[in-house]
């Protein structure tokens, strides 16, 4: 698959990026159905199979469970296949979200992601927005603290995980992408999407399918949600979270149907 360019930092991405929410936790979450996380065995297999696909781009977090831990094992020996993403600012800790967006905290979040990950340079870091993404942009420093770090080469580019399109574009204006929620029933930061495809940014989809809620009636309604995101001209990846390998693989060819390969 023809890869997508985030925006000047260097890094090309797969259309279709994984999701691994699923691989580290599964209380708190908002998926239509309970599941159980794989086993390393069962992960291992998924994300080999990712990458036999053709995709490269694998979205974790440090508020995903033990997502990013796991990655770390299971990405050794093979970590120069991946552009790895990761997020500051959001923590999950017995069964809630805690949020801390200062430097103090940046700095100490991007170190352990490197331990957890066991690597030296974090493809993609993004500021894991609580909600009040203008006033973390405005206020907190985070995104001044990741763009320094990536002036160090611990990091190859900056951003947010946004919720907000004020937020968003913002932090897209000292930052290299944004990870937006857009799918049939969110539009609302489609016009981030427009923003960034008129300034050179990169543009990552979160919740492509609803969290699995756009599948659960219709006709092959991953393909129409599919169709939906890929018809805006911005789009670089849409992250899409499953443990189920033919899911993956249906993914993966629907979207090779959808762009050509
Ligand atoms: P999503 O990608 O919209 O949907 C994932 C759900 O859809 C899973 O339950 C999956 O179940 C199901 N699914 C996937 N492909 C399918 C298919 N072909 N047919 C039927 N069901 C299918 O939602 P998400 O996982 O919430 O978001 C995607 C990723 O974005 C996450 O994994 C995470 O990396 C990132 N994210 C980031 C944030 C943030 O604030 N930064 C928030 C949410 C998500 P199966 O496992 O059974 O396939």
């Amino acid at each position: 698959m023809i890869h997508r360019a985030i925006a000047d930092t260097g890094l090309t991405v797969s259309p279709l990026g994984l999701g691994t929410v699923k691989l580290g936790r599964n209380e708190g979450v908002k998926y239509p159905q309970g599941f159980s996380i794989p086993d390393d065995r069962q992960a291992l297999q998924l994300i080999n199979l990712a990458a036999d696909l053709g995709i490269n781009l694998i979205d974790t977090a440090p508020a995903y469970g033990t997502s990013e831990e796991r990655l770390g094992t299971l990405l050794a020996g093979q970590r120069e296949r991946w552009v790895i993403c990761t997020k500051v600012g959001e923590e999950f800790i017995r069964g809630a979200s805690h949020f801390d967006f200062s430097p103090e905290h940046t700095r100490f979040s991007v170190e352990r992601s490197l331990k957890r990950l066991k690597t030296d340079v974090l493809d993609l870091v993004l500021v894991h927005s609580d909600g009040n993404d203008l006033d973390i942009v405005q206020r907190y420093g985070t995104l001044e603290v990741l763009n320094e770090l990536k002036q160090k080469g611990l990091i190859r580019a900056t951003g947010i995980s946004s919720k907000t399109v004020e937020g968003a574009i913002a932090a897209l204006q000292q930052s290299d992408c944004a990870m937006v929620t857009y799918n049939l029933n969110e539009q609302q930061e489609g016009e981030v999407i427009d923003y960034a495809q008129a300034h050179n940014k990169g543009i990552l989809i979160k919740k492509a399918l609803a969290s699995g809620h756009l599948c659960q009636t219709g006709e092959d309604p991953a393909r129409q949600s599919m169709e939906f995101v890929f018809a805006r001209p911005g789009v670089c990846s849409a992250i899409i979270g499953t443990i189920n390998e033919a899911h993956l693989r249906s993914n993966q060819q629907t979207v090779q149907e959808l762009l050509g390969s």
